[in-house]
């Protein structure tokens, strides 16, 4: 469903997709995981996911970790599709080579790209189903403005 909330931060975004990275194949990303990602503090990432769960974005428990809520997973899915998508695109039509650049590269855009750009990508590659590091390309239902079914 589209998701209606104001725009999220570049930061929480990250966050999301983050935690959405370490819970994809299951379980809850524990803090000390999310802040060595990020090369934060432990700290920094518990307060970090302490705000998340405090608007609702993810369930926060102390030890056991942080799993995406139902809006969380929303965002984390539309965020995702965006990178692996850019990563696609700047490999593939960029025609960039080194893993970590087209990593940093996508990042850095996935949170300003328009739906209209992002499904322009989409259909320029095909609508792929699986990103670079042959991770799935969640569909296009889960953001706001998709092409609908592929
Ligand atoms: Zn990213």
């Amino acid at each position: 469903m589209a998701h209606e909330d104001p725009k999220l931060s570049t930061n929480v975004e990250m966050y999301l997709e983050t935690i959405y990275a370490l819970t994809e194949e299951g379980g809850s990303a524990k803090t000390t995981e999310i802040a060595s990602s990020w090369e934060v503090s432990p700290a920094s990432a518990t307060e970090m996911v302490q705000k998340l769960d405090k608007m609702g974005l993810v369930d926060y428990k102390p030890y056991h970790g942080a799993r995406l809520s139902d809006d969380g997973l929303a965002a984390a899915r539309g965020i995702i599709r965006k990178h692996r998508l850019l990563e696609r695109f700047l490999h593939e039509v960029v025609g960039l080579e080194d893993e970590t650049r087209i990593h940093d590269v996508a990042c850095e855009m996935e949170h300003t790209l328009a739906p209209e750009v992002e499904a322009w990508i989409a259909k320029e590659l095909g609508y792929p189903r699986e990103g670079l590091n042959g991770k799935p390309i969640p569909p296009a239902e889960y953001y706001p403005n998709g092409e609908g079914s592929e």
